[in-house]
């Protein structure tokens, strides 16, 4: 089909933060409950004109050195922040850098999904940002922070059109 594109997107995150709801919400519009992602999950979701392969994997600390193996031919990173979860807002920041810190990564673009906005004392996209320091640290790649819910999908949409919107 003519304008036809497909890109390889990878999502990570913390366990807990929301990336498999994230992937099914997308996927079928229904909320999936699920067991923590032990391994991964791999969904083709089409939005516009663009395919999108969609690697979710597991965020559990014992996974996150399996990471690195889904690295080559990324186009765009989606990093999933839990944001009322405080606690483990700088260990998800050490995580995040990281992933951009490797070579393979260097070239991608990068949504930041601050999840779980329906929680009261959640931090806001903007507070997730700055938590993060993404300001200060990133010259050369192009990122965002979107604010999103995956329960009811708000903000899903808005951060794959700030993708197909940013990537060739
Ligand atoms: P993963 O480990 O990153 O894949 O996280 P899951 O998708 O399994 O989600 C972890 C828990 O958070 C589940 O109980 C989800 O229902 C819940 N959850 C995910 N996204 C949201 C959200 O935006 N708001 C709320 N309130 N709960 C969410």
């Amino acid at each position: 089909m003519f304008g036809y594109r497909e890109m390889k997107i990878l999502m990570l995150g913390l366990d807990n933060a929301g990336k498999t709801t994230i992937l099914y919400k997308l996927k079928l519009n229904k909320i999936k409950t699920s067991a923590p992602t032990v391994g991964f999950n791999v969904e083709t979701v089409s939005f516009r004109n663009v395919k999108f392969n969609m690697w979710d994997v597991g965020g559990q600390d014992r996974l996150r050195p399996l990471w690195r193996h889904y690295f080559p031919a990324t186009t765009a990173l989606i990093f999933v922040v839990d944001s009322q979860d405080m606690k483990r807002l700088n260990e998800a920041k050490e995580e995040l850098y990281s992933i951009i810190s490797d070579k393979e990564m260097e070239d991608v673009v990068l949504l930041v999904l601050a999840n779980k906005q329906d929680l009261k004392d959640a931090m806001n996209p903007q507070e997730v940002s700055d938590y993060l320091e993404l300001k200060d640290h990133l010259n050369n790649q192009l990122w965002c922070v979107i604010g999103s819910n995956a329960l009811t999908g708000q903000g899903l949409v808005e951060g794959l059109s700030w993708i197909t919107n940013n990537t060739k």
